[in-house]
């Protein structure tokens, strides 16, 4: 039998307003406490929804900067750095792994508030190393999912892959209270693709369209949801998913965030 290898859980955060990276509520709260139960990895992988490009890429600097991608946030938000290593030699696993594109190296990127935010909550003494993989916008939702499931030999070597985005998000129609009631939508798209994952229906989170009205209310354009996609093509059949954190806030951004796996596998 041997030693069973240990496989890293896999993550979906609902990373919300690039606030959180220093806002106490409740959802920087619960990324902190899930950043205490999780195992520490040799190194985090994240998606974000944040990274859009022609091709995919992956980045591949030692030292990735802290990229301050938003505009009329507080001053102290600009000032936060978060100087985790980077993880080249697992950037260079990557473009071997992925065979459905051509993963080239990048070293302009660094970590977006997609990345570093949640990092720096789950990890506050910026000693796990992370490294981003870009979505390639031209490509459809099969080829992200594609994608995802070729990472998965990344999970047995210690690698906490997260895509991070929000299955609601639009910020067209958005309140600026945090507490505003969520549009009723907003709360249909988003139980129902927790149905979705729970019931392992892949191929419906793939074709979300389908769902007509809501689908279009709440994902009006596929950047934050598409790293879902990346997330759930890495659950083994059989392995548990949970949701440790939910909510929607803003009326139309859902927080929701997934594990797929043991939270403190590893
Ligand atoms: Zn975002």
């Amino acid at each position: 039998m041997g030693t069973a290898t240990p496989r890293m859980p896999v993550l979906f955060v609902g990373h919300g307003s690039p606030m959180n990276a220093i806002a106490t509520n409740a959802y920087s709260l619960a990324w902190e406490e899930l950043g205490k139960q999780l195992a520490k990895p040799k190194a985090v992988l994240c998606v974000s929804a944040h990274w859009l490009t022609d091709g995919t890429f992956v980045h591949v600097s030692e030292a990735p900067k802290t990229i301050h991608d938003f505009w009329g946030f507080p001053r102290e938000l600009y000032e936060m750095h978060y100087h985790c290593p980077g993880a080249p030699g697992l950037a260079k696993e990557v473009q071997s792994l992925v065979a459905k594109a051509n993963v080239k190296p990048d070293t302009d990127w660094g970590l977006d508030h997609g990345t570093w935010a949640v990092m720096r909550r789950f990890f506050p003494d910026a000693d796990v190393p992370a490294f981003q993989m870009s979505i390639d916008y031209t490509k459809p939702p099969e080829f992200h999912y594609s994608i995802g499931k070729e990472l998965a030999a990344l999970r047995g070597k210690g690698v906490l892959i997260v895509g991070s985005g929000n299955i609601v998000h639009n910020l067209q129609v958005m309140h600026y209270d945090p507490s505003a009631r969520p549009y009723d939508w907003a709360v249909e798209f988003d139980e129902l693709t927790k149905q979705l994952i729970t019931a392992r229906d892949h191929r419906s989170l793939m074709e979300y369209e389908k769902f007509g009205k809501v689908a279009s209310l709440a994902v009006p354009t596929p950047d934050h949801y598409w790293p879902l996609l990346y997330t759930v093509a890495l659950q083994e059949s059989g392995e548990p998913v949970s949701f440790p954190i939910e909510g929607i806030t803003n009326a139309s951004i859902s927080m929701r965030t997934l594990v797929i796996g043991e939270v403190s596998a590893g």
